[in-house]
């Protein structure tokens, strides 16, 4: 199935609607009934609408998607965002909402207040989950919003595993394989354009075999009807020639200090809301390792468990779903990964477990949640495989930001001072590349003193 739009083509908002979205009502007047909203949460008949995924990455939002249309959804990822984004997400936020909040709002509005696509014709997947800040709010904030506007028809698909991925209804089950494979397939593949695009020779060749690349990999996970076994073979086949397209690619021999990347999850992985701060990196002469989103997965899947022990519900059908759900996503995941060994030989990926033993001594998982736990385990992980420095990549007034801030500082002393940084981000950087310059200078002078060596 095509991830064309199809509303494009259906009628437009009228403009009446459209107006009143651009002058009148912006942010919010209160969430007093976010909760009582049918487009929140429980099944949403998605029949003749498209729905529309935000960009984290592009490449993963991509192939999510062609895992949704396998199930006969249409999808489009939203397009690039830009100046006209934040103008509009400014005007449809009160100013108090996180950056990457801004960003989703402004992409949703522009398709409907510019491009004037019929709220009828248009659905919104907003991901959401439990967790100890602002995020769990956002999708009865972007409800609010829309309803508020004039734009009650837009249905919003909130995503959570909570419930089970009830908003897709009979297919969840179905979903949730093809979508954890999708975002394994991407995670490989972002891998690839990292570890390669800093050397190569011919500028832009690295961008355009992993567009190609997520174009195999959307064309076969997008083919209805395809049982789990056929359609993992296939992907393995497809994450096979995208292997060799890689490698083909004429490549320098030079050094480069390897700078790991953590941090909040939208934002170190939607290129606009950090100014793609990796393509700074690599212009600067650095490679980056990006944490993947598949860790995210992981984690929630770590949590779950914590709080089964925690309730003494280990015997429990829940848990009993969950723990296989663990074992069959294990188990796809070392199948893709299986013929990637050779070329990710000291790239590999930390088990999550690993993650919080490292980030206990900071912040224990009991007492602390999200990506701050993350964070700051990767950091020492990442440490630990040989980076020469760390950046964390954070909204401005970032909860997790602010506290991985605090503590960087004695993660970088108990570690051989390895410099660790976190860049903020809201949109309004000033020289930025000034400040990637100087953060590249300190991980070379730590490269030429650092104690861990790297396997490749
Ligand atoms: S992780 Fe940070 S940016 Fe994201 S919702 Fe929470 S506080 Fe906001």
């Amino acid at each position: 199935m095509s991830t064309e739009t199809k509303a494009a083509g259906n009628g437009k908002a009228t403009r009446e609607q459209a107006e009143r979205a651009y002058m009148g009502t912006s942010a919010p007047k209160s969430l007093r009934s976010a909760e009582s909203s049918p487009m929140v949460s429980g099944e949403i008949d998605l029949t003749g609408r498209t729905l529309f995924l935000p960009r984290m990455p592009y490449g993963g939002s991509r192939l999510l998607g062609a895992a949704m249309e396998s199930i006969g959804i249409e999808t489009r990822v939203t397009p690039e965002s830009d100046a006209r984004t934040l103008e509009l997400g400014g005007r449809f936020t009160s100013g108090d909402e996180c950056y990457p909040q801004k960003v989703v709002i402004g992409d949703l509005m522009k398709l409907l207040v510019d491009d004037r696509l019929a709220p009828k014709d248009v659905a919104f997947m907003v991901p959401t989950a439990n967790g100890p800040c602002r995020f769990g709010q956002y999708a009865a904030l972007q409800r609010l919003v829309l309803d508020e506007n004039g734009f009650e028809d837009v249905a919003i698909l909130s995503l959570t595993s909570a419930d089970g991925y009830a908003g897709i209804g009979e297919h969840a089950p179905e979903l949730v394989r093809t979508g954890w494979r999708a975002v394994v397939a991407n995670d490989i593949l972002m891998k690839l354009l990292l570890k390669t695009r800093p050397y190569e020779v011919e500028p832009g060749q690295t961008d355009q075999v992993y567009l190609d690349g997520l174009d195999t990999l959307a064309a076969v996970i997008a083919r209805p009807g395809v049982g789990h076994k056929e359609k993992l073979a296939d992907m393995k086949a497809a994450l096979a020639r995208v292997k060799e397209s890689f490698l083909a690619i004429p490549v320098r021999k030079e050094e480069r200090p390897l700078i790991g990347i953590v941090g909040e999850i939208f934002c170190r992985l939607n290129t606009f809301s950090n100014e793609d701060l990796i393509r700074r990196v690599e212009e600067a002469g650095g490679e980056c390792w990006l944490a993947g989103v598949a860790e995210w997965i992981w984690y929630t899947t770590e949590e779950r468990f914590r709080r089964y022990r925690e309730e003494k519900r280990r015997i429990s059908r829940s848990w009993a779903v969950t723990y296989l759900t663990q074992r069959v996503q294990l188990r796809d995941e070392h199948a893709l990964m299986h013929d990637f060994h050779d070329v990710f030989r000291g790239y590999e990926e930390p088990e999550v477990a690993e993650l919080l033993e490292y980030s206990k001594p900071y912040l224990p998982q009991s007492g602390a949640m999200g990506e701050m736990v993350l964070s700051t385990g990767g950091a020492i992980y990442l440490h630990k495989k040989g980076a020469d420095g760390i950046i964390d990549i954070s909204p401005f007034t970032c909860m997790n930001g602010i506290i991985t801030e605090a503590i960087y500082p004695k993660v970088s002393r108990e570690h051989d001072n390895i410099p660790i940084r976190l860049f903020y981000f809201d949109g309004t950087q000033s020289d930025l590349d000034r400040d990637v310059g100087i953060f590249l200078e300190l991980a070379r002078t730590y490269r030429r003193r650092k104690k861990v060596t790297r396997a490749v």
